[in-house]
């Protein structure tokens, strides 16, 4: 934690100056901006239906009215924009580790680019839930992969994929290997062998699917699903269960169909 020697230093300062009262001092700005979220789980009095009253910070979970995710129709509307997903180099080098929700993929440097809407956004991170978060006509996928992307202003997308039970996905046992190997490890992901080539997606206004549920989050799931091996799916149910928030209601929120291609830069 980078931010406790400094918060503690002018503390351990102040005690050798005044030699008293340091103790009951009342914690400095900065040490209360740097309190730990809190928590929350996805069962029980801090499960999905609570969220919004854990913490003044996850208030959107509860009165929001664009979260994430959402039941989709069973057919992709009719595609109204395209998506090119760049890959910077075939393979991204990077670490994992368990957050205590998920097994999450870090990239060591920018390893996707995604033009969306006339912006600009670089992968940051690869977790999974399991079941999948979106159902499609009312219907989960076993897995689903979210491909967390921030453009330079800080405002993210994130790309989902589906994943279903059959053949392994090439490439796709680098990332449950490390994201479910219960430690901080070192791993090489190959985009090209886990992302499809090029895709219909489904296209929608959200939120991020776990506390704080920040709004204004465009999402693309792509209507074609990856397939896992048993042993893949196993790996990954047993790291946490069940980890996927329930569908929220669409509202006044309309889905759009796109198309997404795939290809090196
Ligand atoms: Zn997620």
């Amino acid at each position: 934690m980078p931010v406790r020697p400094r918060v503690l230093a002018p503390i351990a300062l102040a005690c050798l100056i005044a030699l008293s009262g340091c103790v009951s001092a009342p914690p400095t700005t900065r040490a209360q901006a740097s309190a730990p979220p809190a928590h929350w789980t996805y069962e029980g009095v801090d499960g999905p239906g609570n969220w919004g009253k854990l913490s003044a910070a996850y208030q959107e979970c509860g009165v929001g009215e664009e979260q994430s995710p959402i039941d989709l129709p069973a057919a992709v509307p009719a595609s109204t924009q395209e998506t090119a997903i760049t890959l910077a180099q075939p393979t991204s080098d990077g670490h994992a580790d368990d957050t205590g929700h998920t097994g999450q993929f870090w990239p060591a440097h920018p390893a996707t680019t995604l033009s969306h809407g006339g912006r600009s956004f670089e992968l940051k991170q690869l977790h999974y839930h399991t079941p999948s978060e979106h159902t499609i006509a009312g219907k989960p996928a076993a897995a689903e992969f979210h491909f967390v992307h921030e453009d330079a202003a800080g405002h993210h997308l994130v790309l989902a994929v589906l994943g279903q039970k059959g053949k392994p996905t090439p490439g796709m046992d680098a990332f449950v290997n490390a994201a479910t190997a219960g430690e901080d490890v070192g791993a090489t992901l190959n985009f090209e062998s886990i992302l499809p080539a090029a895709s219909a997606y489904y296209t929608y206004e959200g939120s991020l699917t776990t506390p704080p549920c920040s709004q204004s989050v465009p999402w693309i799931v792509l209507s074609t699903p990856i397939t896992l091996s048993e042993a893949q799916l196993t790996k990954l149910e047993k790291l946490h269960g069940e980890i996927a928030r329930p569908v929220n209601p669409i509202g006044e929120r309309s889905i759009s169909g796109g198309s997404a291609t795939v290809k090196r830069g």
